[in-house]
């Protein structure tokens, strides 16, 4: 393989989606002393209308601004503890509560330091740009990459073409020189999103999963660690 550039997206490839949204929401329904028996299922519902609005918006039918309002206006009209929140206000609270909760564990950041020595690296990511940007801050991923794209910027989504030629022309503008598709590997843990976009726009992938079906990529692997060991072995 002799890649030169990397394309990684952010969450549950890098950061744990899950834990930094069930850090956010446990937070909101400590703010409005909730019952502690009903966390369980106020997380699983916004979990359910949050993926369901996010599918929307990667097939071009709503914006981001329909998902952050829709998702807590369901929530308030579900928990009367949130009655005398409006869906904006929530909404604030809850993306400044999912920048707070978002961690990164050692090793991955240990593997990033490896990887940035040798390769170019740019975060492809589906979502908010500021809450992103804030995230990634806050973990300090800023000093182990060379740039980011997200969604909202791109105006697309993956799986979406533009997106990965916005991230290629970037990482070219970054590195000042051009660079064939053949150099770059998207790594991932979206089939759908990661893998099938970015073979799409020409470019090869490797995808995180514990899955183990019949989907096929280039390059599979458990988790991103182990991605991170072959591609710092290989590639010499
Ligand atoms: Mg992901």
């Amino acid at each position: 393989m002799d890649k030169t550039t990397l394309f990684i997206d952010f969450d549950d490839t890098i950061v744990s989606y899950m834990r930094s949204e069930r850090g956010a929401l446990e937070k909101l329904c400590n703010l409005v002393n909730m019952d502690v028996s009903k966390i369980n299922s106020m997380v699983a519902l916004y979990r359910e209308k949050n993926k369901e609005l996010w599918n929307m918006f990667q097939e071009g039918e709503i914006n981001i601004s329909q998902i952050t309002s829709e998702r807590f206006a369901y929530i308030i009209s579900k928990f009367h503890e949130f009655a005398n929140y409006d869906p904006e206000h929530l909404n604030k609270l809850y993306l400044r509560f999912f920048v707070q909760s978002t961690e990164i564990e050692d090793d991955t950041r240990l593997y990033l330091e490896k990887l940035k020595l040798k390769y170019n690296i740019i975060i492809v990511t589906n979502g908010i740009h500021e809450v992103q940007k804030k995230r990634m801050f806050r973990i300090g991923l800023f000093d182990l990459i060379d740039g980011f794209v997200s969604s909202e910027v791109a105006g697309a989504a993956k799986p979406r073409p533009h997106i990965f030629a916005l991230s290629h022309s970037k990482i070219e503008e970054i590195c000042e020189r051009s660079i064939a598709k053949n150099e770059i590997l998207m790594i991932g843990d979206s089939y759908s999103a990661d893998v099938v976009g970015s073979n799409n726009y020409g470019i090869d992938a490797c995808w995180i999963t514990d899955e183990d079906d019949s989907k096929d990529s280039k390059y599979k692997f458990n988790t991103f660690n182990e991605a991170c060991e072959y591609l710092l072995k290989g590639n010499q």
